[in-house]
């Protein structure tokens, strides 16, 4: 199987990571449609939110905590942040690892 977001994770792709622990690891979005724009991407291959079971229930209840440390450790609690997770073509999803967006500053507006 094929995942960019897969390889990044072995480190055999590139990435400009920020943060990152047994679960989730977080690398800024190559194309970035805000001033500041993470990808917190789980460490186990999902396809999206759609695929995620109950033998996905640990990632998923330490995913918000894991966004408020990451906004914390950027720097960006006081001045806010956007997230987002896209499910599917219709929404708009081109990576099928299941990631959240992290944005703030400049937030392109068709986002
Ligand atoms: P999606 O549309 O699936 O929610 O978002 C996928 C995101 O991954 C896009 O914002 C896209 O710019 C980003 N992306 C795609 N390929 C790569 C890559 O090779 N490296 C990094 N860092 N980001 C990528
Ligand atoms: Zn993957």
């Amino acid at each position: 199987m094929s995942c960019i977001f897969c390889s990044i994770i072995a480190k055999e792709l590139p990435a400009q990571i920020r943060w990152e622990d047994s679960q989730w690891i977080v690398f800024d979005d190559i194309t970035p449609k805000a001033s500041t724009h993470v990808l917190l991407v789980s460490k186990v291959h999902v396809g999206s939110l759609a695929q995620a079971t109950s033998e996905h229930a640990a990632l998923l209840q330490s995913a918000i905590p894991t966004v408020k440390i990451v906004a914390a450790t950027l720097g960006l609690e006081e001045a806010g942040y956007k997230t987002l997770i896209n499910t599917g073509r219709a929404a708009g999803q081109l990576v099928d690892h299941l990631h959240i967006h992290l944005l703030s500053g400049a937030i392109q507006s068709s986002l």
